[in-house]
């Protein structure tokens, strides 16, 4: 039900931490985060309150990542459905509900893909690495996917073998940027970054973002880098 994604300078998993308490008032019933950590990923996922995440966690040095609140809406409430779910180069999280996930599911596990949770979300993670392994680039894989994708959903995305840089998407579920010399943040909720930074953009329907510590890079449905993150942003006062 929340997420933030983090590409900085400071610790990932302080960041994506604090940022989950920020959103626990949106309520959730389990937790996860994915770190890079020396060029790999290493995901932590926990049932329950987000102490019990805190508590699986080893030092880490780390400073970007994703993380997440999960609302089960597919597949109960436990350690294996709680995001980020990762299918081979692709690691998301999401707040939404995919409305074709069993057409979906049916349509991977035929081409083999094995699904090991019972989530929606899954899904997404199966269409993306479809479309990167055929040798998409990232931004039009995003893209693609949005067409394949029915219902609602804020996605933040890692790609295994591009390390310190998140994707985000979002259709129907909200997704905003917060940007600092310290390093930039996505998440569902500004309350998740607020105390780093007052500095935010809202990404619009089908808008596609590609960011890293020091860059924010915004795609509309046609691919373009059309709006520029420094004249889009606004102070919140
Ligand atoms: N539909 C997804 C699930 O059940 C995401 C729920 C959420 O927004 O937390 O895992």
């Amino acid at each position: 039900c929340g997420i933030i994604g983090y590409a900085g300078t400071k610790n990932a998993h302080g960041v994506l931490i604090d940022g989950l308490k920020a959103l626990e008032y949106r309520g959730y019933d389990s937790s996860g985060l994915a770190v890079f950590t020396q060029g790999k990923i290493n995901t932590v996922k926990a049932q329950g309150k987000i102490k019990n995440l805190e508590a699986l966690l080893k030092e880490d040095i780390g400073t970007c990542g994703i993380a997440h609140t999960r609302w089960a809406t597919h597949g109960e409430a436990n350690v294996v459905n709680a995001h980020p779910h990762t299918i081979g180069m692709v690691t998301l999280v999401h707040n939404g509900i995919i409305e074709n996930a069993d057409e979906l599911r049916q349509t991977y596990q035929q081409k083999g893909i094995i699904f090991v949770s019972n989530t929606d979300t899954e899904t997404a993670a199966a269409l993306l690495n479809d479309f990167v392994s055929q040798g998409m680039n990232k931004i039009d894989a995003c893209l693609r996917a949005g067409k394949y994708l029915k219902g609602s959903y804020a996605l933040a995305i890692l790609f295994a073998d591009e390390p310190e840089t998140i994707y985000a998407m979002r259709k129907d579920s909200p997704l905003i940027l917060g940007l600092s010399d310290d390093g930039n943040y996505v998440a569902s909720d500004v309350s998740a970054f607020l105390k780093a930074t007052n500095k935010i953009l809202e990404l619009e329907e089908h808008e596609v973002v590609r960011l890293t510590r020091s860059q924010v890079e915004i795609f509309n449905q046609q691919g373009k880098a059309e709006r520029d993150w420094h004249t889009s942003c606004r102070e919140l006062s």
